[in-house]
C-alpha cells in the first residue's frame, strides 16, 4: 500500500493501523472508520450504515449534514471565514445579539472549545472576584463538583478526579474545592469569603449522566446569591435542546450568573464555544486581557447564527422531550436483563450495564455488530446520546439493538 496514491481506497484495517502507526494513542476508538454521514446515521468505508447514538458528545445535536447549517456554512464560506477580532466582521454583532437573546443573558464572549469557554469562566469569576466582590489578590477560589468532567486543559486537569485525566501532568492550578455532586451541606462548607464561583455540570455527562437530585441546583443558587458567590453552569455537553430544554438548568428552575455553550453549538461543522453573562460579570475584561484568535469568526459565527435560529424555534427542544420519554420507556423495560439502573433527562441516557454481563465497552462492541454506534463511560455505564433529528422508528431499533447486545453478552 502506497502512502501517496492517486487511489486512497483502502480497507478498514489499512485506515485503523495508519492512525495507530502515526498518532498519539490518546484515545481507544471503537474499530469502525466512518467515510460519510447523514442525519443520524453514519456509512463506515465498506458501505456498512449505523445509527449513530453518541452525537459526538452531543455535538452533532442536529444530525449530520444538517441542511440548514451545512448551508449557512457553505454560504460563509464563500464570503469571509476569517478576520480576527483586531477588526469587526458582519456575522458577529447578529450572532452576539441572537444568542444572548436565546440565553436571556446581556453579554457573549465566543470562543472554540469547551475547554476555552470554562478557562475563560474561571478568569472572568477571577477578575470579578478580585474587582467586584473585593476578595484579597492571589486568593481567589472556586468550589467544584466531584466527578466533575469540564475539559483537558493544565488548570482544568488540576480539579479532575479523574486518574487518568490528571495523573503525571502536575504541578496542578491551585484556588480550586471539590465537594460532593449533590450534597448541598457540603456546598455550603466549602464556600468562604475569597469564593468567587461555584462551577457545576447542572448534569453530569461524562460521569454518567447524573441527575441533580431535587432540590439541589435550587439550593446552590440560594448559596451562591447568599454568599455573593457566581453560579456557572457548565453546559457545554446538557446545553442547546438536548435535554429537552434550551438549557438543562430550566428544568430545575435555577438561573445560574454564567453559562457556559459549546459542542452543539457549532452545528457539527467548527468548534464553537461561548460564555454568557450580564454585563456586572463579563463587564470585567478590557482589551488585551483575554482573547483567541479564531474565537468569534465569520464562519463559526454564521454557523452559530444557524443554531442559534433552530433553537428560537423549540421545535428540537420538544423532539428531545417527547423522544426522551420513549427512550426511557425502552431503557426502562431493560433494567434487570443485564441493566442495573437508568438515568435520563430528554434525548441523553446513561445505563449501568450489570458487571456480571460485561463492561460498557463490552456492550458498545456488540452495539456496533448491531448496527449502533454508542460510547461507554467509567467502565460499566453506556450512554446514549442520538441526534435530535433520529426518527421514533430508529430510536426504537437502538433500543432493540441495546437489548440483543445485552443478550450477546449473557449466552457468551
Ligand atoms: C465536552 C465538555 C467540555 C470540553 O469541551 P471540549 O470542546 O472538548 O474542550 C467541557 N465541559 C463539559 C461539560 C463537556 O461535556
Amino acid at each position: 500500500m502506497s502512502l501517496f496514491t492517486d487511489t486512497p481506497v483502502r480497507t478498514a484495517t489499512e485506515y485503523i493501523q495508519l492512525g495507530e502507526a502515526h498518532s498519539a494513542a490518546n484515545y481507544a476508538p471503537l474499530p469502525v472508520v466512518i467515510a460519510t454521514a447523514r442525519g443520524s446515521w453514519v456509512t463506515d468505508v465498506a458501505g456498512n450504515r449505523y445509527l449513530d447514538c453518541l452525537s459526538a458528545y452531543s455535538a452533532v445535536n442536529f444530525g449530520h449534514g444538517n441542511e440548514r447549517i451545512v448551508d449557512a456554512a457553505r454560504d460563509q464560506l464563500g464570503r469571509v471565514t476569517l478576520t480576527s477580532r483586531a477588526f469587526h466582521h458582519d456575522q458577529f454583532g447578529p450572532f452576539c445579539a441572537e444568542l444572548t437573546a436565546l440565553v436571556g443573558k446581556q453579554l457573549v464572549l465566543p470562543m472554540n472549545t469547551g475547554a476555552e469557554a470554562v478557562e475563560t469562566g474561571i478568569k472572568v469569576a477571577r477578575k470579578w472576584g478580585y474587582r467586584v466582590k473585593g476578595v484579597p489578590a492571589g486568593r481567589a477560589n472556586m468550589v467544584v463538583a466531584a466527578n466533575n468532567f469540564h475539559g483537558r486543559t493544565t488548570t482544568v486537569i488540576s480539579f479532575s478526579d479523574d486518574p487518568d485525566a490528571r495523573a503525571d501532568f502536575g504541578p496542578y492550578t491551585p484556588g480550586f474545592r471539590a465537594v460532593p455532586f449533590g450534597d448541598a451541606a457540603a456546598l455550603a462548607a466549602a464556600i468562604n469569603g475569597d469564593t468567587v464561583a461555584v462551577l457545576l455540570e447542572p448534569v453530569q455527562g461524562e460521569a454518567g449522566v447524573i441527575l441533580p437530585p431535587p432540590g439541589y441546583l435550587a439550593r446552590v443558587r440560594e448559596l451562591c446569591t447568599r454568599h455573593n458567590v457566581l453560579f456557572i453552569a457548565d453546559e457545554v455537553q446538557s446545553g442547546l435542546a438536548r435535554t429537552g430544554r434550551t438549557l438543562a438548568c430550566e428544568h430545575y428552575g435555577v438561573v445560574p450568573d454564567m453559562y457556559l455553550l459549546g459542542k452543539a453549538l457549532g452545528g457539527g461543522v467548527v468548534p464553537v464555544s461561548a460564555v454568557l453573562a450580564d454585563a456586572d460579570v463579563l463587564g470585567v475584561l478590557r482589551p488585551g486581557q483575554h482573547g483567541s484568535t479564531f474565537g468569534g469568526n465569520p464562519l463559526a459565527c454564521a454557523v452559530g447564527r444557524a443554531v442559534v435560529g433552530m433553537l428560537a424555534t423549540g421545535e428540537y427542544q420538544e423532539r428531545a422531550r417527547v423522544l426522551g420519554e420513549q427512550l426511557r420507556a425502552g431503557l426502562e423495560s431493560l433494567v434487570g436483563h443485564g441493566v442495573t439502573a437508568v438515568r435520563s433527562l430528554g434525548l441523553w441516557a446513561g445505563i449501568d450495564v450489570d458487571p456480571g454481563l460485561g463492561t460498557g465497552r463490552a456492550v458498545c462492541e456488540r452495539l456496533l455488530a448491531h448496527g449502533v454506534l454508542a460510547k461507554d463511560t467509567h467502565g460499566q455505564t453506556l450512554r446514549l446520546a442520538p441526534p435530535l433529528v433520529i426518527e421514533p422508528a430508529e430510536l426504537d431499533g437502538a433500543v432493540e439493538a441495546l437489548r440483543r447486545s445485552l443478550k450477546d453478552l449473557a449466552s457468551s
